[in-house]
């Protein structure tokens, strides 16, 4: 009889407690919305400003040091890595004994010659800048990366560097999340993941996040085949999936601006990824390990 009494009317009620705890979770990260619109438009603007980002120019010379810059203003230890590609990765270190997991969350800062590369890929280092703003004083077992890659759109060549050098180090790298192109909505919020048999698993959950937290996207899954910066992760074995839009609008044009991006859904695209790298231990225990 308490039995059925706790089934029936107390299993609900904890239901809709744990839920309340997730979201107060989603809310307590910092994210407010409003804000962090208006932080990724001014990052997006600022990216724009620099003009030509393509490999080579002076534009791209000038990304890296304000991407630099922006990372140290988070208070995070921040490196030029892979020598004259100048990358750029800043560290929030966790709080497990070394060595500790690695998460990395990651987007190219290149753009291709003649396109202000608002969409591809402005937002997504708007995004990933977002993260790193949001997390820089919060603790984790774990180890956080932010990274931003130079030459991707010149077959990838900053993300291969870090994966060599990954694959040298034996860096304990358990998932990597790329943004590209993921700025622009068509109107109809379509979100594109990109995964392989390793990283399925991660995937397949996001599904229900996209409902726990109301995000609001219609999920589409490896709709394309893009190239982009999760594949040399892809090709030393790790654990990545990346976010893109279904439809990547005006990205490779010159009408690539910074009006052409989407700043609810991009602003929607940084809580997913938040809710990934923050409720790892959950996620990856779903993953089985
Ligand atoms: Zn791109």
């Amino acid at each position: 009889m308490i039995k059925s009494f706790l089934d029936r009317r107390l299993v609900p009620l904890v239901g809709a407690l744990l839920f309340v705890v997730s979201l107060s979770h989603a809310d307590s990260l910092g994210l407010d919305e409003k804000s962090s619109e208006e932080q990724i438009q001014k990052t997006v603007q600022d990216l724009v400003g620099l003009g030509d980002r393509s490999v080579g120019s002076q534009g791209n010379r000038a990304v890296a040091t304000y991407l630099y810059k922006r990372l140290s203003e988070c208070g995070l230890a921040v490196v030029f890595q892979g020598g004259e590609l100048r990358n750029v990765v800043a560290l929030l270190p966790g709080t497990n004994p070394v060595p500790r997991e690695v998460l990395m969350v990651g987007a190219h800062y290149d753009s291709v010659k003649k396109s202000p590369g608002a969409t591809d890929n402005g937002a997504g280092v708007a995004i990933v800048l977002e993260q790193a703003r949001v997390l820089r004083d919060k603790q984790f077992p774990y180890d956080i990366k932010f990274a931003f890659w130079n030459a991707e759109e010149t077959g990838g060549k900053g993300s291969k560097e870090y994966v060599k050098e990954a694959l040298e180090k034996k860096e304990p790298l358990a998932f990597y999340l790329n943004y590209d192109s993921v700025g622009f909505d068509s109107g109809q919020c379509l979100l594109d993941l990109m995964y392989n048999t390793r990283s399925e698993k991660i995937a397949k959950q996001v599904p229900d996040l996209n409902t726990r937290y109301k995000l609001g996207y219609t999920l589409t899954h490896n709709t394309k085949k893009c190239f982009s910066d999760h594949r040399p992760f892809w090709e030393g074995g790790f654990c990545a999936m990346m976010i893109h839009c279904s439809d990547h609008g005006p990205a490779h044009t010159a009408k690539d601006t910074a009006d052409h991006v989407a700043y609810s859904f991009a602003r929607k695209n940084a809580q997913l990824g938040l809710i990934l790298l923050t409720q790892w231990s959950t996620i990856s225990k779903a993953r089985g390990g």
